[in-house]
């Protein structure tokens, strides 16, 4: 994969992007209704509750969908890729990138786990691989 774009310097979000540099998985819980969810924000999007708290996951779940992408979208991006919604233990859906893996060995249904690309000192991307 070549160099990845940088995410929006938004400070609501930095705690993710931070943890994944150090190699850990953050999502949300929301306080006031208990739903974990992603992508992390400030604002429960299940009861609009304030009240959230970021939590650990161990980052482990299936494929749930995947294609693989042959053209590239733009600067940034090497092809083959495979682009894949993966369903965490925790009950949350992230759009993310298969890696570790040939782009033909990939199916729905498939354990992964999640692994992480440094792109800074403070922000990583947290990416999945086959879980073995
Ligand atoms: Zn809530």
């Amino acid at each position: 994969m070549a160099q990845r774009t940088l995410p929006e310097d938004d400070p609501e979000i930095a705690p993710f992007w931070r943890a994944a540099a150090e190699g850990k998985l953050l999502l949300k819980r929301c306080d006031a209704c208990s739903k974990v969810y992603y992508f992390p924000r400030a604002v429960c999007p299940h009861c609009w509750s304030r009240k959230t708290s970021w939590i650990g996951s161990p980052g482990v779940g299936r494929i749930h969908s995947y294609t693989v992408v042959h053209l590239s979208p733009g600067p940034g991006f090497s092809v083959p890729y495979v682009l894949a919604y993966v369903d965490l233990d925790e009950g949350v859906r992230m759009l993310t990138n298969i890696v570790n893996c040939p782009t033909d060995g990939v199916e729905i249904g498939m354990p992964v786990k999640v692994t992480f690309e440094k792109l800074q000192e403070k922000v990583g991307v947290p990416l999945f691989e086959p879980a073995r």
